[in-house]
């Protein structure tokens, strides 16, 4: 196609607006029409990336393969377009700072101050430029987080508005905003929509389309006053009204034409209209799927649905490929008790033992991998989840009552989830985990296997701690298997008893990696399992 196209896409009035579900629909809708397309978010934060972040604060820590912690709208981009992302698909102010700063101390800029502008700014034009100048991308589709005005997020909108004067036609912002309506007035008011544009027109951005999201349908009439007092071109003012899924965006976006607009405007033939036959497939799926699954998240931030979003998104494609609407049952695992277990858990067709770090509702876990084990609920421990599993039946089978994770108990004599030995001397806490895709080998006599029909597998990895070899024998004798092994280190990232209907464990995130169209095959078998129950 020639030189690569880049779209920018800020959002104004208030954050979690879904910038990263508008860029995500932008580019399938690009990416259907035959365009190589990458999108990418730039975080204003100054942490270097999302790791040491608090789920509280920012949901979910999503995995790239090759071991980035990044923010968790990378997991939308895979999602909807069953793309790989890398490290260099999410930029933060604190790797621009950090790389800027270690060029000064290599003495690249010697006898230069350095400063915001330039060298900030051309550090992010840099990233910004990166994949579309290494692998030829069509489009790249660039997110800006948090909200026009920030003062943390000025010196990417300054790039955004030197790469706009710098590339003219092939540079493209879309501002995303918020249509509130006010029930007293029984209206719905553009002004904070004005507001914000403003405060991009003083950074000298001049959006070339509008997305106004909105509960309720936005008027012509209303729409026209927004492009009027926006500089924008009324066809370009579209709406994103709220929907049963996040996955039919794309269509609300399509049905107004924005794909048609975003060619016109930067010079590209329309060409046909594409017919998205199979997401559509997958939507008329979910539709129609009225019978439910139930499943129980077990998870100490339950009350947080961003902080399992992958988890979320993984199980509820899986329940549509399985026709069935996905319900799903928070619990909360600091309350779990043998006490409650029962009422909590006793009426749902499959749970979910949830990732996590540090002791806090540990106990809880286990209770609920008691449970589902001794009454044939299946059962999916994803990573933490797994462990809990693996330590479950340390104690309560193979009779070692203090059995543990290292992690939750350094003196434990029974350490059947012990530290890697890689990580004993790891110090810092940012980036040195286990991190990214490794491959694994399944055992083809397996319920993995026959889920993933395939013996050589690569999943994303995010812990330090890993289940305790010395034990694998004892456990294997008591009929909790290691099924899937990693052929280089021999770790054991998979454990499942053979002889329920579905009980299995995974050192790995299988969440990371499934998609729209490619949903997760472990998803999709627990599902069913779960639905035979
Ligand atoms: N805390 C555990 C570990 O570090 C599990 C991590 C996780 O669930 N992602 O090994």
């Amino acid at each position: 196609m020639g030189e690569t196209k880049y779209i920018f896409v800020t959002g104004g009035v208030a954050s979690s607006l879904g910038k990263g579900i508008i860029a995500s629909s932008i580019a399938k809708l690009l990416q259907a029409r035959g365009y190589k397309v990458t999108i990418q978010k730039f975080d204003p934060y100054i942490n270097i990336d999302s790791g040491t972040l608090n789920p509280y604060e920012h949901g979910e820590c999503y995995v790239t393969v090759d071991g980035h912690e990044a923010d968790l709208d990378l997991g939308h981009y895979e999602r909807f377009l069953g793309i790989q992302t890398t490290k260099a698909n999410n930029i933060t102010t604190g790797r621009i700072y950090k790389s800027v700063i270690d060029k000064e101390r290599r003495g690249d800029f010697l006898g230069k101050t350095v400063q915001v502008i330039p060298h900030i700014t051309d550090e992010i034009k840099r990233n910004i430029k990166f994949l579309g100048n290494k692998y030829k991308f069509d489009f790249v589709i660039t997110e800006i987080g948090g909200t026009v005005g920030d003062i943390e997020s000025l010196p990417f909108i300054e790039s955004v508005r030197q790469l706009r004067w710098e590339m003219g036609k092939d540079a493209l912002c879309v501002h995303l905003t918020y249509v509130p309506f006010l029930a007293a007035a029984k209206e719905l008011k553009t002004k904070p929509t004005q507001h914000s544009v403003k405060q991009l027109q003083e950074l000298g951005v001049q959006p070339d389309i509008l997305v106004l999201r909105s509960e309720y349908d936005l008027s012509i009439n209303l729409r026209r006053k927004v492009a009027l007092f926006c500089n924008v071109e009324e066809a370009a003012v579209v709406q994103s009204i709220d929907v049963p899924t996040i996955y039919e965006v794309p269509l609300k976006m399509q049905e107004q034409g924005l794909d048609e607009t975003i060619l016109r405007k930067m010079g590209l033939p329309l060409g046909e209209k594409p017919a998205l036959d199979s997401w559509k497939e997958f939507l008329k799926r979910r539709a129609n799927a009225t019978e439910v699954v139930k499943i129980a998240l077990v998870g100490k931030y339950v009350e947080l649905q961003d902080a399992y979003k992958s988890i979320l998104e993984s199980l509820s494609q899986a329940s549509t490929y399985n026709d069935r609407k996905l319900e799903i049952e928070y619990v909360q695992s600091e309350k779990l008790t043998e006490a409650n277990v029962v009422e909590k858990l006793g009426h749902v067709d499959g749970v979910v033992i949830c990732p996590g770090f540090g002791s806090r509702g540990i106990e809880g876990k286990f209770v609920a991998a008691k449970y589902t084990r001794e009454n044939d609920i299946p059962t999916f421990g994803v990573c933490l989840g797994m462990q809990c599993i693996a330590i479950e039946f340390a104690r309560n089978v193979l009779g070692y009552a203090d059995a543990n994770s290292v992690e939750m108990d350094e003196k434990t004599k029974h350490n059947v989830i012990d530290i890697m030995e890689e990580q004993k001397a790891v110090t810092n806490m940012g980036g040195t985990m286990r991190l990214g895709a490794y491959e694994c080998i399944l055992d083809k006599k397996s319920k993995t296997y026959e889920a993933y029909k395939e013996e050589h597998i690569q999943e994303r990895h995010r812990h330090r701690y890993e289940f305790n070899n010395d034990y694998k024998a004892e456990f294997e004798k008591a009929g909790m298997k290691c099924v899937g092994i990693n052929p280089e280190s021999d770790l054991v990232e998979i454990v499942e008893i053979p002889a329920l209907r579905w009980y299995i464990g995974t050192q790995f995130h299988p969440e990371y990696s499934s998609t729209v169209l490619h949903p997760h095959p472990l998803f999709v078998s627990f599902i069913k399992a779960a639905i035979s129950k």
